[in-house]
């Protein structure tokens, strides 16, 4: 037998079908879950991917990865996900989409081209795009169309949601930090280059570096822990073992690139954020005194 791709011509059919209101419901609630399944995995592994780069050894964050981990598989999902169970759902409508995004993947190492798997849309921006072009052509504001509105809120309930996650994630960062230490200290700003590839960068630069402190702030005083911030001068460019400052002397500053460095003047070795994290200690604990 000859494949598809062997055959000199191809005949293919168009079939439309017309569903009753109750096998259109039953389609509605299958691609739904589908589609929820699918951004679900994408969600799940972005998180992943932020939570695996947080070097802070706290058990919140282990076990986070370790649930997320276990959600993966069709059955954990729908154990979280409690509409998943509805009896209407194909068990395969499930298996399936969480087999498409791992589709999506291997299509992404063979062909890095392709790029990470993405939220499916419902193909709101596309569908965004083609009406702000229509609209241009048609000389009339967009803003007026009902439509437009519509599925522009749906794209902005679509963030609101990445940022609801991101929020939950800072909570649960700075719950415990607060609730396993008597005494923490923060950086009083960091600006938006600064945080480039941090640790919890993704996250806060959502968020705001202030909401997070601000989260910090009120739940010492609920813990009745201590908390301040500290100048965020020299912090990653001090060595904290003697206290010279990198940038001094004719030396380079340290950059982004630079995880690791050694002291040019008493040779010690530091991991960046490690040093900088020592270096806003000391500054915290110097001004509680
Ligand atoms: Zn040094």
């Amino acid at each position: 037998m000859k494949s598809m791709a062997q055959m000199k011509c191809h005949y293919g059919l168009k079939v439309r079908i017309y569903p009753s209101d109750r096998q259109k419901k039953i389609i509605k609630i299958n691609s739904d879950a589908s589609r929820f399944i699918y951004n679900e995995m994408v969600a799940i592994n972005k998180e992943l991917m932020q939570l695996r780069r947080v070097k802070l050894p706290i058990d919140i964050v282990q076990d986070r990865i370790k649930q997320l981990t276990m959600r993966q598989n069709a059955k954990q999902m729908s154990n979280h996900y409690q509409f998943l169970e509805d009896k209407r759902i194909d068990s395969l409508t499930k298996a399936n989409a969480i087999q498409n995004y791992r589709k999506a993947w291997n299509a992404f190492r063979k062909v890095h081209a392709t790029g990470v798997p993405k939220f499916h849309r419902k193909s709101y921006q596309r569908i965004l795009s083609r009406r702000a072009r229509r609209a241009k052509q048609e000389h009339r504001p967009l803003r007026t169309s009902k439509n437009y509105q519509k599925q522009r809120l749906l794209v902005a309930k679509l963030h609101a949601q990445v940022f609801e996650r991101r929020r939950d994630f800072l909570h649960n960062v700075s719950t415990t930090l607060i609730k396993n230490h008597d005494f923490v200290a923060a950086e009083e700003l960091r600006s938006k280059n600064m945080l480039k590839n941090h640790a919890l960068a993704m996250s806060i630069a959502d968020v705001g570096w202030r909401t997070f402190l601000g989260m910090l702030a009120y739940k010492a005083e609920l813990y009745h822990r201590q908390f301040l911030t500290v100048n965020p001068k020299n912090t990653t460019q001090a060595c904290h073992e003697c206290g010279f400052v990198m940038g001094t002397a004719g030396t380079e500053k340290l950059t982004l690139a630079d995880r690791e460095w050694t002291c040019p003047k008493c040779h010690a070795h530091h991991v960046r954020d490690h040093n900088a994290a020592q270096n806003i200690l000391t500054k915290g604990i110097i001004k509680l005194a």
